[in-house]
């Protein structure tokens, strides 16, 4: 049986929001850099990076 993946050993893209395992450079959805990502849960900040981003596109 596999381990359960936990929170804290992925990386959450500052770009798109993708969940990376923790060892990845690259997320694997875009392609963004993960040097400077942190491991952990970070979804209130996703969340709030992506509706930044959507108001910026509209504006
Ligand atoms: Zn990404």
């Amino acid at each position: 049986m596999a381990e359960p993946v936990k929170l804290e050993d992925l990386k959450t893209c500052p770009k798109c929001g993708e969940s990376n395992p923790k060892d990845a450079r690259h997320c694997s959805h875009c392609g963004a850099s993960l040097a400077n990502v942190t491991p952990g849960p970070a979804k209130v900040e996703v969340k709030r990076a992506k509706l930044i981003e959507r108001l910026r596109k509209k504006a």
